[in-house]
């Protein structure tokens, strides 16, 4: 069974993928950090993440890169958002990503486009969302407890920011697929939020 999990960033969907993989006992894939990988890649290299060539040469990045905690901070984010916006680098990430949702037995895989480009045949599809100020809130928590100042008006501009590129991209805009069941956590407790994602993936399975 493959369980496509999409939604803006910070709305919960890692944490919901998560707990689907584990309930279901299935292999999970947070495509988010190839994408951040290609970003820091370029940072690393002193690109340009908004020039193909800069961004496409950093697809060959080392599979060690995405243990760096760095990975997760802001500027990672904001630098991954910039190189998805080219063809080639998502073209150069797809085999990657369709060979682990087709691996025997399924798998979970979260990120923009996993219900509509990566494996639009899923048995599953959840699109997660949640307000700006839940999920600017949520992602000012986690920085804090991993030591990191930002401010949190900041982080909401950085979100929008980076939502409306997301959203407006040529290629594999961010959007829910027709056959997605939508699950709004801008109220839900993260338990709840796994609960009710959970409940829809047995009944959608
Ligand atoms: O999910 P995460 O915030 O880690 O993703 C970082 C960026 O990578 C997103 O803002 C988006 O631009 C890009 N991305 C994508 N397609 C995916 C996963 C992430 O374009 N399947």
């Amino acid at each position: 069974m493959i369980i496509a999990v999409d939604g803006p960033t910070a709305s919960g969907k890692g944490t919901i993928a998560k707990a689907l993989a584990a309930h279901f006992g299935l292999p999970h894939l947070d495509t988010g950090l190839l994408y951040r990988a290609v970003g820091r890649q370029v940072a690393l290299t002193n690109g340009d993440p908004d020039v193909a060539a800069d961004a496409i040469a950093a697809c060959a990045f080392d599979e060690a890169l995405l243990d760096d905690p760095e990975l997760r901070s802001e500027a990672s984010g904001g630098f991954a958002s910039r190189v998805s916006v080219h063809p080639a680098v998502r073209a150069a990430l797809f085999a990657r990503q369709r060979a682990f949702a087709n691996q025997p037995g399924g798998a979970v895989l979260d990120g923009r486009d996993i219900g509509t480009v990566i494996a639009p045949d899923a048995a599953v599809k959840l699109f997660v969302v949640a307000s700006v100020s839940a999920r600017a809130e949520r992602r000012f928590a986690e920085m804090q407890a991993a030591g990191r100042s930002v401010a949190l008006a900041d982080i909401a501009a950085d979100l929008e920011a980076r939502d409306a590129r997301d959203r407006t991209r040529a290629q594999a805009p961010l959007v829910a697929a027709a056959d997605a069941v939508l699950l709004d956590t801008s109220d839900l407790p993260r338990d709840a939020a796994i609960s009710a994602a959970i409940a829809i993936a047995e009944s959608r399975r």
